[in-house]
């Protein structure tokens, strides 16, 4: 009785949320924007120190270590491409040599190609491995070495790696199968070591990648239950549940947060 109030009286207070990931060190790929820059400030705000990779926007990057730090959090922004095996490693390394350690990977970064099957080329192909598949192995692999107890390999997936309804997405919802499979499969590899592997599967979400104002966003809000797209908030709020402490039990799991779109 006495320890439910104490917690509720901290979760009115905030510190309950505040310290779920003090002393952790979070990894976000491609975090200087969209859902990855979301789940960065999010994990942040849940008290971790947090790395985030990009390929291309460094301004978008700085902007993310500022707001996390202006909130009194510490940040790091490293250009990473994630189809560049050395740039991806030395990523981690950075991360561990910066804040001690490495506790959450978050592998967010990816890219998407709209196209039809048949118009696709295999160069846009490769670059769709390299990036969604490849890149996710090879980050995975360097954050492992530094894993320990409690560890957790968080993907982002999406909802058509389970399920495909629009046009346009075949190369790309295969790299996305791939993520689904990839996380069951190294969960089973990793458990006994106390680290979780998760996919994160969302729908369509309101980024520069799939914008709610798009030519391909009405089909998208029309397969929902919700009728609506999400925003990143709603994705990194799943992201920071699955790298707490609550969700030490939840492995090998494929959490859909899509409205409604694969009911
Ligand atoms: P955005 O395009 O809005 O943002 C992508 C982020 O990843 C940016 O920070 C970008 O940085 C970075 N990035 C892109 N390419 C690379 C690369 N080669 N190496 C390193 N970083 C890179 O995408 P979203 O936020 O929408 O998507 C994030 C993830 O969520 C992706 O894996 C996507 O497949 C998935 N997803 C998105 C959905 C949506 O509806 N938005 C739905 C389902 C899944 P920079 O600008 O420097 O390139």
């Amino acid at each position: 009785m006495q320890q439910g109030v104490g917690r509720e009286r901290e979760i009115a207070s905030g510190k309950l949320k505040e310290s779920k990931l003090t002393k952790k060190v979070a990894l976000v790929t491609g975090g200087s924007r969209g859902i990855g820059a979301a789940i960065a400030k999010r994990l942040a705000a849940d008290g971790a120190n947090v790395a985030i990779t990009y390929s291309k926007g460094a301004d978008a990057a700085q902007s993310v270590v500022k707001a996390i730090e202006g909130a009194g959090g510490k940040a790091l922004a490293i250009q990473a491409d994630a189809a560049d095996t050395d740039a991806v490693k030395s990523a981690v390394e950075k991360t561990v040599a910066a804040f001690g350690g490495l506790d959450v990977l978050v592998n967010n970064a990816g890219i998407a190609i709209a196209k039809t099957f048949e118009e696709t080329t295999l160069e846009e192909m490769d670059r769709l491995i390299d990036i969604n598949v490849r890149g996710v192995f090879v980050a995975t692999q360097a954050a492992l070495k530094h894993m320990k107890d409690g560890g957790r390999i968080i993907n982002i997936g999406s909802c058509v790696g389970e399920r495909l309804m629009t046009p346009g997405l075949v190369p790309y919802s295969a790299t996305k199968g791939a993520v689904k499979m990839f996380t069951q499969g190294l969960s089973r590899e990793v458990g006994s070591r106390g680290i979780t592997v998760n996919n994160i599967q969302p729908g369509p979400i309101d980024t520069d990648l799939n914008p709610a104002a798009g030519d391909w966003a009405e089909p998208q809000v029309a397969n929902t239950a919700l009728k609506r797209y999400g925003n990143v908030d709603e994705v990194a709020a799943l992201v920071a549940f699955v790298a707490g402490p609550e969700a030490a039990y939840i492995t090998g799991s494929n959490l859909t947060v899509d409205g409604g779109t694969n009911a």
